[in-house]
């Protein structure tokens, strides 16, 4: 089978950039090989169901990659307002809860339901089912195994993302192994935006219970990365949009690692161990497990008192002036070890990928090989949780299809 254009992949950049360049020149005649028997099984997944689809605030700061400076001319050119009205044209309007943008519907489905219609109603060819095994290059065309099958084309685009969700979004790293085969140059791949796994003796004690805290991931006395937000206590350690924010770092450490949170974050210490004596007078008959009713969750109030030595059936009147400081040191600086991260499979991105170095950051093109391009997740750029990643994918399929279509 002859075509001008192989999309390989049928996810989020897939989708998008063939629906944009058969919009831009209808007589492309376009494919797209998704593996999976359904496209873009994983943007369904996006935001809870929600599908964060971008953010008010895209900058270089929010993303990461050996490279990082490769998104900016993608991110700069294809933003949030060429993003909307892509989206607005193929009836997609956005609505936006604080920096996040979501689709109005509130449904990731009905972003995907948008990106398929008009890929039907355009004629892009869409094989479900199909999941490529092969690249061989000809003279000047390339042509596209899947497994017996196979499809002679003049331009690839591979938007086959990484490993992140797992197999259920057909994230089997497929084509970065392909690729790696066939000499692209590679950096480490590791989950990002994941649940930690900490000690878990107290985590399991609380678990189901979430707490606003601040966050900070620490190595030694050093902190790497601070984020607030909800934490989540789970029996296996610690999740919540903050923790997930931060995870990025830990596989990528050698040295050990602390999740440090300050459950407290809007009093100093030396605040704190002034209002906890002044409880302790006004409360002094109250049996400790009572203590921080009313000022702390009182499980985790509970369990802070109990690691710092106390019986919960002592009285407030039992704290002296040293408890109450370790008290207040526990609150402002909960610590737990971190063991490792849940992995790939509960990950929203994949940190590495195809390294950068390989491609043009104006237009995604190979290096190497002339009208071959890479597009999303598969490359060594990943963003913070927020609706960053999905622009990632959105932005490099712009890039890359406004340089097919000859616009630059
Ligand atoms: C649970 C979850 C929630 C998320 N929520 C958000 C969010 O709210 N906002 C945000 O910005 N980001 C979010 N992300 C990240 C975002 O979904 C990804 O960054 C984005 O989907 C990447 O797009 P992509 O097109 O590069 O890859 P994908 O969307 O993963 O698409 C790749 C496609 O290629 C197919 N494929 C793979 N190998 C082959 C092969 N060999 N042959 C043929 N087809 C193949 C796969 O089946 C898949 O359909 C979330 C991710 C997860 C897992």
């Amino acid at each position: 089978m002859t075509t001008d254009i192989i999309i390989i992949g049928g996810g989020a950049a897939g989708l998008l950039s063939a629906v944009y360049l058969k919009k831009q020149n209808p007589q492309l005649n376009i494919r797209i090989l998704e593996a999976l028997p359904r496209v873009a099984k994983k943007l369904l997944l996006t935001g809870n169901g929600r599908c964060n689809i971008s953010n008010k605030n895209i900058n270089l700061s929010r993303y990461h990659g050996d490279n990082v400076s490769f998104a900016e001319y993608a991110l700069n050119k294809y933003d949030l307002e060429f993003t909307k009205s892509f989206f607005e044209s193929i009836g997609v309007d956005f609505v936006f809860e604080g920096d996040k943008a979501f689709p109005t519907s509130l449904q990731a489905g009905s972003v995907v339901d948008c990106l398929r219609f008009a890929a039907e109603e355009l004629g892009v060819l869409i094989h479900t089912d199909t999941k490529v095994t092969n690249i061989q290059i000809l003279k000047d065309k390339y042509r596209i195994w899947a497994d017996k099958l196979s499809f002679v084309c003049d331009t690839v685009i591979v938007a086959a993302g990484l490993f992140s969700g797992g197999y259920k979004c057909g994230s089997d790293g497929s084509m970065f192994e392909l690729l790696k085969k066939s000499g692209f140059k590679t950096v480490k791949t590791t989950p990002a935006i994941v649940q930690l796994k900490t000690e878990n003796e107290i985590t399991k004690q609380l678990k189901g219970i979430k707490v606003d805290a601040n966050v900070s991931l620490k190595c030694g006395e050093k902190t790497l990365r601070q984020e607030f937000g909800e934490v989540l206590f789970c029996d296996y350690g610690l999740s919540g949009p903050p923790v997930m924010q931060i995870s990025r770092e830990v596989p990528r450490s050698k040295n050990s690692m602390t999740l440090s949170l300050d459950i407290m974050p809007e009093i100093s210490f030396d605040d704190l161990v002034l209002k906890l004596e002044k409880r302790a007078k006004n409360l002094s008959l109250r049996p400790l497990e009572e203590f921080f009713t009313g000022l702390l969750q009182k499980r985790v109030g509970q369990v802070i008192l109990k690691q710092c030595g106390c019986k919960l059936s002592d009285t407030a009147e039992s704290l002296d002036s040293g408890i109450i400081k370790k008290i207040a040191k526990t609150v402002k600086s909960f610590n737990f070890k971190v063991i490792d991260t849940t992995g790939f499979v509960n990950s929203q991105v994949t940190a590495g990928g195809i390294s950068t170095d390989e491609f043009f950051d104006k237009t995604m093109e190979s290096k190497t090989y002339k009208s071959f391009y890479a597009v999303g997740e598969i490359l060594d750029i990943d963003g913070d949780c927020g609706g960053f990643n999905l622009q990632w994918a959105w932005s490099s399929a712009f890039c890359a299809c406004d340089h097919i279509l000859g616009k630059k």
